[in-house]
């Protein structure tokens, strides 16, 4: 803010180099960051739309920053992804992911699944360093099946052959794959005979505007019926409303999740919602 007189302030956007110097910071800070332990997982339920309950949630990354406070996915998840950073966060929410999916299995509930975010970049340059998602879980004794990956299609426009042969990969160790806001970005209908998807998970985008009647009511009861002939199960993303449930529920959608049944909660809330 510059002075403009005795508290008068004038707020313009940061000089290119002010942003530059900003960016060098976040990039630094992140570094810090996994080492000092500023990254938590929130968890979301994902709800069983025909008996009501919660075998699956899905993993959501926060940044506790030391001076700027919680910082969200959508702040910082792009400047990892820029920086590389995001293979060693990517590898810390796998890993989180998986022992909380352990955890839950062996308390609560045999077929609990966590679900998984994954940047593109975190397909490119698998080395020893970074290996693929299969290898990175054997040393924890984990069964694939405590895991499902969700991708997004610009990560299944980036190299078709070679994407195609690691999600075969994961399929081999038990993973699933879910591919997550159907319906944005490039959505091209040809991906869904070509890769191998277990769920596909509709964007809130398409959710948010469903009432009775409306074309993206429309919308969502096409991607339905075309999910279940491809033999892939729906997840309805961004419920906040009965009535969306109720539409969603007549059209035979699978999974909802949303504010309508819980937020992102801790792994603490996460088990009493579970078990409740
Ligand atoms: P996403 O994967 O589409 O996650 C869903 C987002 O919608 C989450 O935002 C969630 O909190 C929010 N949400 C859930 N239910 C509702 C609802 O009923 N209404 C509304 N308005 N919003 C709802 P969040 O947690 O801020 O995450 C934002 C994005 O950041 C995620 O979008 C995902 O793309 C990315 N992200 C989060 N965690 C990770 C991670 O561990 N790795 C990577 N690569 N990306 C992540
Ligand atoms: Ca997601
Ligand atoms: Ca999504
Ligand atoms: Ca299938």
């Amino acid at each position: 803010a510059k002075k403009l007189g005795r508290n008068r302030f004038s707020y313009y956007a940061p000089s290119m180099q002010e942003a530059a110097v900003s960016k060098m910071h976040m990039i630094s800070d992140m570094h810090q960051a996994i080492k000092n332990k500023e990254f938590y997982l929130l968890y979301q339920p994902i709800i069983d739309l025909e008996s009501g309950k919660a075998h699956k949630a899905e993993s959501l990354i926060r940044w506790n920053h030391p001076k700027l406070g919680i910082i969200s996915p959508a702040d910082f998840i792009p400047l990892a992804e820029e920086t590389g950073l995001i293979n060693e966060i990517g590898q810390w929410v796998l890993k989180e992911s998986v022992r909380c999916a352990q955890h839950l299995r062996a308390e609560f509930d045999k077929t609990f699944q966590i679900s998984v975010n994954t940047s593109p970049v975190q397909y490119r340059n698998e080395d020893r360093a970074y290996p693929p998602f299969e290898k990175l879980i054997q040393p924890m004794n984990a069964d694939g099946s405590l895991i499902v990956i969700e991708i997004t299609e610009s990560m299944l426009m980036d190299a078709e052959d070679s994407i195609n042969t690691k999600l075969y990969a994961l399929r081999d160790a038990g993973i699933q794959v879910a591919l997550d806001d159907f319906g944005t970005g490039y959505s091209s209908l040809s991906y869904l005979k070509r890769f191998d998807i277990d769920y596909l998970k509709i964007d809130q985008s398409f959710v948010r505007g469903m009432k009775g009647g409306s074309s993206d009511h429309a919308l969502c009861e096409a991607i339905i019926v075309m999910a279940h002939k491809l033999g892939m199960k729906v997840i309805a993303e961004g419920v906040e409303t009965e009535e969306q449930k109720a539409l969603l529920v007549a059209a035979g959608c699978d999974y909802g999740q949303g504010y309508l049944f819980a937020k992102p909660l801790s792994m603490a809330d996460l088990e009493n919602f579970i078990h409740h």
